[in-house]
């Protein structure tokens, strides 16, 4: 059965939820759906200190739970549900959700975010959910007193890896490069914890263990003359090392970069769709922020109801 609605917002992080409060504000009836993640990437982090309006912080979930609700409070259709096809060859647009439901709208607001990488080895598959991770904050608790290592040198992995010398007896950093990339005060953090060791110029060749991780193969400096294989005994196996645009579903007719970040006219969500736009992390490689993917999500949803009234005038 097909179901027509004006405003399909696919994507429920910081930039989807503020979408769906302006629009549900200026009565386009917005419907969401929140995918495999509801909430998105913040649910998996703890402490968010640097969204404004909140003096003291608060955390990822608590914040994410707070849109939805102000989103629903002005009459925001959200719907667990995940989009698994499309057709944007001509308007209305057509959404297919869960394999069966077929959806037929007008403008489309892309906010389905980006997705942790992982580093390819084969290992990462073969202790899946046997001690490899792409989410302290999720699996975090079950290292507790334990010993586990972050990979990457950006500031999810520092925050990682702060968050995990919380719980855990010993934490290490595998950076590849000779410095963090993270921001100074979270590289701050990280030197002034004695839990987190950082393994600067190492690389992850495998893992080890009997049927759960156990430790992990690195090499330092590889291919230098100076090489040095070294191991390290872990519980779990941490990856940080940045986020994939998820964008698949909307490339055949959505302008991407080389990454998969989709393309929009400088300064604005529109991509080169007419009635369909992008905000927050699908669309960001610069900034990837909560408090931009939401004002992304609010200039998506003020270029709806725009793009509506000239079409309905
Ligand atoms: P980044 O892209 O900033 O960092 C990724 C890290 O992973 C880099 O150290 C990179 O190394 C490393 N890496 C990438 N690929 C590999 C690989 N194959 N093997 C080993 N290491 C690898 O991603 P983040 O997720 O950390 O951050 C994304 C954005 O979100 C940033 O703008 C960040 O500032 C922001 N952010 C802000 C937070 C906050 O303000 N509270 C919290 C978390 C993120 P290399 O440096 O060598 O490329």
């Amino acid at each position: 059965m097909t179901e027509k609605v004006r405003c399909l917002i696919i994507g429920s992080g910081p930039a989807g939820y503020t979408a769906a409060i302006y629009a549900s504000r200026a009565n386009l009836a917005p419907v969401l759906y929140e995918g495999m993640q509801p909430g998105g990437q913040l649910t998996t982090t703890t402490e968010v200190e640097n969204f404004p309006g909140y003096p003291e912080g608060t955390t990822g979930p608590e914040l994410m739970a707070d849109l939805r609700k102000q989103a629903q409070r002005f009459g925001a259709d959200i719907r667990y549900g995940h989009v698994t096809a499309t057709d944007l060859s001509q308007a209305p647009y057509k959404v297919t959700v869960d394999g069966e439901k077929v959806i037929e709208t007008d403008t489309i607001i892309i906010s389905t975010g980006a997705t942790a990488k992982y580093l390819g080895i084969p290992d990462e598959t073969k202790y899946a959910g046997s001690g490899v991770s792409a989410c302290a904050t999720c699996d975090g608790f079950f290292y507790r007193k334990m010993k586990v290592a972050v990979v990457g040198g950006g500031d999810t992995a520092c925050e990682e890896a702060i968050y995990l010398a919380g719980l855990a007896e010993k934490v290490y950093m595998i950076v590849r490069k000779p410095f963090l990339r993270a921001s100074k005060i979270m590289q701050e953090r990280v030197f002034k914890n004695s839990k987190i060791e950082v393994l600067f110029e190492h690389e992850t060749l495998g893992l080890t263990g009997e049927k759960v991780v156990q430790g992990a193969n690195l090499v330092k400096r590889r291919g230098q003359a100076d090489e040095e294989q070294v191991h390290i005994e872990i519980d779990g196996f941490f990856l940080a090392i940045g986020h994939k645009p998820n964008s698949d579903i909307f490339k055949p007719w959505v302008e991407t970069d080389e990454v998969g970040y989709i393309k929009t006219i400088p300064g604005t969500p529109k991509t080169n769709v007419p009635g369909i736009f992008a905000a927050g992390d699908v669309a960001d490689p610069h900034y990837r922020q909560a408090i931009t993917a939401a004002g992304t999500g609010c200039q998506a949803a003020i270029e709806v109801e725009r793009y509506l009234s000239e079409k309905e005038l």
